[in-house]
């Protein structure tokens, strides 16, 4: 044992995060934070490498780690491919096999990739320090993270001018999965394949204690990457929803909640009660990604309404899965199902949040999932305007900032707007992108025109209705 601990400290690893050397992530990267765990409770040296040009000659075994699949490699990587020196990189994540269409790989790639580290031969070295069964090796779910990987980078950011606030996601939560797996089968998620879900880590196997000078928690809120918490069964959900509360610390499921449980399971009145007693840290997240559960949607959105009146509820909207450009037919199925859902978002008072399948790319106008995800994903357009005011708002910004003065309104109906197009103003004035993409879509499906007018002049104010909600009271 001695030995080997001498042999650690000469030895050097590098881990990488390939998303954020890309720019393509604000969150720490778990899997590295585990390892860098592991390192340290070795005493093994180990750094994050920032520099696309790092010189990895120093390094005796890299980590990289990579979520999405469009991430570029570092520089680094890509000069190292080939040569001697490519046998120390160890590389894993998501992002190497998630866009995989046959099934069979798939499967194959993300059973190797979710056991490669416990089979590291490198780790395999080194005892494990976190208890459980493993003697030597990592053993990822008791791995506590080391919570610090990321202070170099951070630091880095606050010297060239950003706030630190703006990192809070590398330096105030805890960070694990309580449960992992899911049951739904979403054609589009890495989850697909799984159908049961299992209890993972223990909250205290990554719940870090650290305090500041005045005795503070230096890392106060949790965050959770599980998969679909509430679908796992009540004896999982149960006592680690209490656990949670119980440690006082605000919580947030990162990835959503699972709505349609509320509906689904016999426990759903008790789930949205303990929800609604806990310290969640800022909006409950929920996910409405299937036009078809509307029904199911609706009926646990009255549970949920009933016991969180006042909470502030967001729904994740999955979309741009599957397209083609082409394909004008699904694309318009796919943006009348994208409104359909946020009205009944808004009648219940609740905000939505559009997620892009990078498949958006691929519609006939992709441009426009970009527009109505500014518009959406901006609470205080979306409580405010209706997706036609926030894109007429967008001219009526531009003109006030660049012409002379002219008198003209900040908002306008459509069909102003479009006696502005007859009359020839737009000849004259640039109109801004939202505008054309409206047009352009309305071009694109005259027959549904009325219903399209209809759809982006949706607006919460006008939609939400408590009565969907409310318990009628007992008359006197
Ligand atoms: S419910 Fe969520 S985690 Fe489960 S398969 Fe669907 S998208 Fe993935």
């Amino acid at each position: 044992m001695r030995a080997k601990k001498q042999n650690a400290q000469t030895l050097k690893v590098g881990l990488v995060d390939a998303d954020l050397l890309d720019n393509g992530t604000r969150h720490p990267n778990l899997v590295l934070l585990k390892i860098a765990g592991f390192l340290h409770d070795n005493s093994i040296p180990f750094h994050l490498i920032l520099d696309q040009d790092e010189d990895i000659s120093k390094y005796d075994r890299i980590f990289l780690s990579r979520v999405f699949s469009f991430t570029s490699m570092p520089a680094f990587f890509e000069k190292a491919k080939g040569t001697k020196a490519e046998k120390i990189f160890a590389t894993g994540g998501t992002g190497f096999y998630v866009d995989k269409q046959n099934v069979k790989e798939f499967s194959e790639e993300r059973n190797k990739d979710m056991n490669s580290l416990e089979n590291d031969p490198f780790l395999n070295r080194f005892p494990n320090h976190r208890g459980g069964a493993r003697v030597f090796g990592i053993d990822m779910a008791r791995q506590m993270p080391y919570y610090h990987l990321y202070d170099e980078y951070v630091d880095q950011q606050v010297e060239s001018g950003f706030k630190r606030d703006k990192y809070k996601d590398y330096q105030k939560y805890s960070i694990g999965f309580l449960t992992r797996g899911c049951i739904r089968h979403c054609p589009f998620c890495v989850n697909k394949l799984e159908s049961t879900i299992h209890p993972y880590s223990e909250l205290e196997w990554f719940l870090d204690d650290e305090r500041d000078e005045k005795g503070r928690l230096v890392r106060p809120y949790v965050y959770l990457w599980d998969d679909n918490f509430l679908a796992s069964n009540v004896n999982v959900w149960r006592p680690l929803l209490q656990k949670l509360i119980d440690s006082g610390r605000p919580f947030q499921f990162r990835q959503g909640l699972d709505e349609r449980m509320l509906a689904q399971s016999p426990y759903g009145e008790e789930m949205a009660m303990m929800l609604s007693k806990s310290k969640y840290h800022g909006d409950f997240i929920f996910a409405f990604d299937n036009w078809r559960d509307r029904d199911l949607i609706e009926r646990a959105l009255k549970i949920w309404k009933r016991n969180n009146p006042k909470k502030g509820t967001k729904f994740y909207l999955f979309c741009g899965f599957m397209q083609e450009v082409t394909d004008t037919n699904r694309f318009y199925r796919d943006i009348w199902e994208l409104f359909q859902r946020i009205r009944v978002l808004m009648q219940y008072g609740c905000v939505g949040y559009v997620m892009r399948h990078q498949d958006y790319h691929k519609a006939p106008i992709a441009n426009l999932y970009v527009q109505i995800a500014r518009w959406c994903n901006q609470p205080q357009f979306y409580k405010k305007m209706s997706f036609w005011e926030f894109s007429y708002r967008n001219q009526s910004y531009w003109e006030e900032n660049t012409l002379p003065p002219s008198g003209r309104p900040e908002l306008m109906s459509f069909e102003q707007f479009e006696d502005d197009i007859r009359t020839g103003y737009y000849d004259r004035v640039k109109m801004c992108l939202p505008l054309r993409d409206i047009v352009d879509v309305l071009d694109m499906f005259p027959e549904h025109r009325d219903e399209l007018i209809e759809m982006f002049n949706y607006k919460m104010m006008d939609l939400v209705n408590p009565a969907l909600w409310e318990v009628p009271q007992p008359a006197d």
